[in-house]
């Protein structure tokens, strides 16, 4: 018998969840607040759309942090290969880059986007913007439209609404207190792959806001890790950070603060490069030491007068051992609506093994609005899709199960 699905949000996980009820023969409408759907993941598209990543399946399933075990069946259904079937089936070549991380061959997001929705479209799923959530009403959903409130009823509902970051692209947390009053646990959102403030001084961001420093070692609590980032006018943001996000925002929230160390020359032993610079002029200048004797110059070399004012004075020893662990302190996160993710939303012990809420029968979850977190590399695109589809599944078997 035919049965009604609505699915809140048309985002990556909403999307992929109307997608896995194509041939159920359920009528499948999505609701979107804005007026266009997965503004996000057309955003993402902007630097690069990465999927998925191609590290055996195993290790890729360990990234999700303490909700891996949860989040493992759905992955299992719907992995790194799938995801790039996918895209090939919707005829969005993919690549493998060389960090693993794989992206459509075109790296943007819009002609995935094209090809999904009219997937969709052809399949019979309504997408209706300009719909948004704002509660329930009578055991109804109930929305905000351009027409006034409407209420809606559905045999079943997949809420995918995403987490707290990037507001204005439609992810704006507000259904938070519409399932916290239903008594929902919710762990509260933190930035997640996020940027983190410095205290640089004046001069040093007049200089170098904006320069990428390129193929050094970051070190945290969370191990060592070889890559890039960017300083910003605020502090230090990019893709090594992120990788060593979650470790820096926990300790700031424990400790006040957290401290980054730097690698400036991986290539080189600390004994390597003492003995190289130990064999400069030590009445050279500093500039002078650091390029002849390290190989470093620009922002490298500015980092290290910024954060060791006292290097030029500092036998080549000294040097060596604060070229292989410069500390960079950084005092907060950078606000959560700058971030690429978030940590926290609905807590797993809310949900059975179908995603479902087990105080709400019906109502199942999906994408980031669920407790999760992961670095970037392609993780949270996939994690998103793999709940949306898997909540999909459920919804079809509780409704098949529940037939009158
Ligand atoms: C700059 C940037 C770059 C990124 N790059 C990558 C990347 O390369 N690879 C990767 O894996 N991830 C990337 N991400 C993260 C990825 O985009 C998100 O994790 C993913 O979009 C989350 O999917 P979702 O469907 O759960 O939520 P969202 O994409 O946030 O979608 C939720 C949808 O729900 C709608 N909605 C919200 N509330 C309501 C309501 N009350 N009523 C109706 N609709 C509502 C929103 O408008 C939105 O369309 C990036 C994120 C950013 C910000």
């Amino acid at each position: 018998m035919t049965k009604s699905i609505a699915i809140i949000g048309g985002g990556p996980a909403g999307l992929a969840a109307a997608e896995a009820l194509i041939n159920t023969g359920h009528r499948v409408t999505i609701y979107e607040a804005m007026p266009t759907p997965a503004r996000k993941f057309l955003w993402a598209g902007k630097s690069g759309l990465n999927i998925t990543h191609a590290e055996n399946f195993e290790t890729f399933k360990t990234r999700f942090g303490a909700a891996s075990d949860r989040l493992k069946s759905a992955l299992d259904d719907f992995s790194s290969d799938a995801i790039q079937k996918w895209a090939n089936d919707l005829g969005v070549e993919t690549f493998v880059g060389s960090s693993g991380r794989v992206f459509p061959k075109a790296m943007k997001a819009s002609p995935l986007l094209r090809a999904w929705l009219n997937k969709l479209d052809k399949a019979g799923v309504e997408l209706k913007t300009r719909h948004k959530w704002v509660g329930f009403k009578d055991n109804k959903l109930l929305f905000s439209t351009v027409d006034g409130p409407i209420q809606i009823g559905a045999d079943a509902t997949i809420l995918a609404l995403g987490g707290a970051s990037y507001q204005r692209l439609g992810s704006t947390a507000e259904w938070v207190p519409w399932l916290a009053e239903r008594e929902i646990a919710i762990a509260p959102f933190k930035p997640a792959n996020c940027g983190f403030d410095v205290a640089w001084s004046d001069h040093f961001i007049e200089r170098f806001a904006g320069a990428p420093v390129k193929t050094v070692t970051a070190i945290s609590g969370q191990g060592a890790s070889k890559g890039e980032f960017v300083i910003s006018k605020f502090g230090v943001e990019g893709s090594l950070i992120y990788t060593h996000a979650a470790n820096l925002r926990d300790t700031i929230e424990t400790a006040g603060h957290a401290t980054l160390h730097l690698d400036l020359a991986p290539g080189k032993s600390e004994d390597q490069l003492c003995k190289s610079l130990e064999r400069q002029n030590p009445k050279q200048s500093l500039s002078n030491r650091l390029r002849k004797g390290a190989k470093l110059t620009g922002v490298k070399a500015a980092l290290v007068r910024e954060l060791r004012p006292d290097a030029g004075k500092l036998a080549p020893a000294e040097l060596a051992a604060s070229l292989k662990k410069l500390p960079i302190k950084l005092s907060s996160t950078r606000p959560i609506d700058e971030a690429i993710s978030v940590a926290g939303g609905i807590q797993w012990s809310e949900l059975d093994a179908n995603l479902m809420l087990d105080k709400m029968p019906s109502i199942f979850v999906a994408g980031e609005m669920i407790d999760w977190e992961a670095p970037t590399g392609g993780y949270l695109i996939t994690a998103c899709m793999a709940t949306g589809r898997a909540a999909a599944k459920g919804a079809h078997n509780w409704l098949s199960k529940n037939e009158l």
